[in-house]
């Protein structure tokens, strides 16, 4: 099939890598200039590693940190409370199979990398940059970008994003919403908090993540290395009143030093010393959601990643869901017949939804409260509105939240949901 996909995020360019891998010419239309243009640290769980080590992602290249888990520190005494390796043998959905953290940007071009590389068997993917997607047509199978051309194709996976314009087209409305939680983010090169002796504590094993808490456990700093242990990731979250209408323009903004320090009053010395070393305008990112869509897919249209399920960075699981999505829409669209109808691809398309949207749903859920409350407690009669209790995590708890996230092998999933509706149909 000829398919077009709107957005080279993670998402668009893991569905280009798969869907080239099954045989697919495969076209990425990219707003930016680049596929790299901006960017902080993720946490690839095992879920997400598992797909992107099966697509011949080369982490050492993409200079990603193998990661083993999380120390919770008291951000004021700097004391170590616990620590949880998120990195156990039994969390992995395949041996071998570990989590990483990885700076977006390198992410991004190794998989910019694997898509338009020759491999002598598939086409490689083509990538159309400055191409500002406006309007999509499901029925058609096609897109029209800013500059009035119009793009068709067998069909059309809008990736692009939290403020696709896809679900409106799909549904006559649209549905995202500033969550009043904001997340400000830095990066520092390690060094210079290594050569700086009131900074050097913050410095833990370079494998895990370190959480700093305020005293009454509401505020929380997260700090992780990046880049191979040369540069530390920081994330602080904001809880405010502001309500700043969210769009593509007010997603992200910046603020002053004095603001983190203002946010981090209370906590210890060191931590005030590491904020003092960033520049004084510093990225702040509106964190927005919706509602579990209906529907995910029409005719020639499909909508996946964050356009689809933006949720919140709770469970670290964003980036988790939408390399799912990719790796699945991969499998159920192998071995299509040629020049397939919009029914024909529509049949494939509902398997798709069928896999994806209970889980994705149920992770949009689990990621709406922070990491002190248990959503199982809080959010039982949403969740039930997706998935049977047998299939939700055990509790709320970390521990069954985590392999329940982790331990998915979405291979496997897709391919028996194919089986069984062939196996319908025969
Ligand atoms: C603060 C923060 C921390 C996070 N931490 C983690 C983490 O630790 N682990 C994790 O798993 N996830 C994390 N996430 C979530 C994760 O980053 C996202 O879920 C993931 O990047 C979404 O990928 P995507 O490709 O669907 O969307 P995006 O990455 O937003 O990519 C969309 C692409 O579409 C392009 N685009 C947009 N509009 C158009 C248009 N009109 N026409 C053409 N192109 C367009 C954009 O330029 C972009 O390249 C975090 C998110 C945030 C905000």
């Amino acid at each position: 099939m000829d398919i077009n996909i709107v957005g080279g995020g993670s998402c668009g360019l893991t569905a280009a890598i798969g869907l080239r891998r099954a045989g697919h010419k495969v076209k990425i239309f990219e707003r930016a200039s680049t596929a790299t243009a901006f960017g902080a640290g993720v946490v690839l769980g095992q879920n997400a590693s598992l797909v992107l080590t099966e697509y011949g992602l080369d982490w050492a290249a993409a200079k990603c940190n193998q990661a083993d888990g999380i120390h919770l520190h008291h951000g004021v005494t700097m004391q170590r409370l616990s620590t949880t390796h998120t990195d156990k043998a039994e969390y992995a959905p395949r041996p071998g199979i570990t989590q990483y953290l990885a700076h977006r940007v390198d992410l991004c071009q190794a998989l910019v990398d694997l898509a338009t590389a020759s491999d002598g068997s598939s086409t490689p993917v083509e990538i159309v940059y400055n191409a500002n997607v406006t309007a999509y047509d499901a029925l058609e199978g096609s897109l029209t970008l800013a500059n009035g051309e119009v793009h068709k194709a067998d069909l059309v996976v809008a990736a692009d994003g939290v403020h696709s314009c896809a679900p409106a087209h799909l549904l006559g409305h649209e549905s995202i919403r500033h969550t009043g939680t904001s997340v400000v983010r830095w990066m520092l090169p390690t060094e210079s908090l290594q050569s700086d002796p009131e900074t050097r504590c913050l410095l833990q094993d370079p494998e895990y993540a370190t959480f700093w808490i305020s005293a009454d456990r509401q505020k929380y700093l997260i700090q992780y290395p990046l880049r191979l242990g040369t540069l530390q990731n920081f994330a602080l979250y904001i809880v405010h009143k502001e309500t700043a209408e969210l769009n593509d323009q007010t997603m992200r903004s910046t603020c002053d030093r004095e603001r983190v320090h203002k946010e981090l009053d209370g906590f210890s010395p060191a931590i005030h010393a590491m904020v003092d070393k960033t520049t004084d305008s510093i990225p702040v990112w509106r964190l927005g959601e919706r509602d579990p869509l209906p529907t995910w897919h029409k005719s020639r249209l499909v909508i996946v990643g964050d356009a689809v399920h933006p949720m919140l960075p709770n469970q670290g699981q964003g980036l988790g869901m939408v390399v799912e999505d990719a790796a699945a829409l991969a499998v159920v669209l192998q071995d299509m017949p040629p020049n397939p109808s919009a029914e024909q691809i529509e049949e494939r398309l509902s398997i798709f939804e069928k896999i994806r949207k209970p889980r994705a749903s149920v992770a949009q859920l689990l990621s709406s409260v922070p990491y002190y409350e248990d959503p199982l407690k809080t959010l039982l009669p949403q969740l039930l509105e997706h998935m049977p209790m047998n299939q939700l995590p055990a509790s709320g708890l970390p521990n069954d939240v985590r392999p329940w996230f982790y331990r998915y092998d979405v291979f496997k999933e897709a391919e028996k949901a194919v089986a069984e509706q062939q196996k319908e149909l025969s």
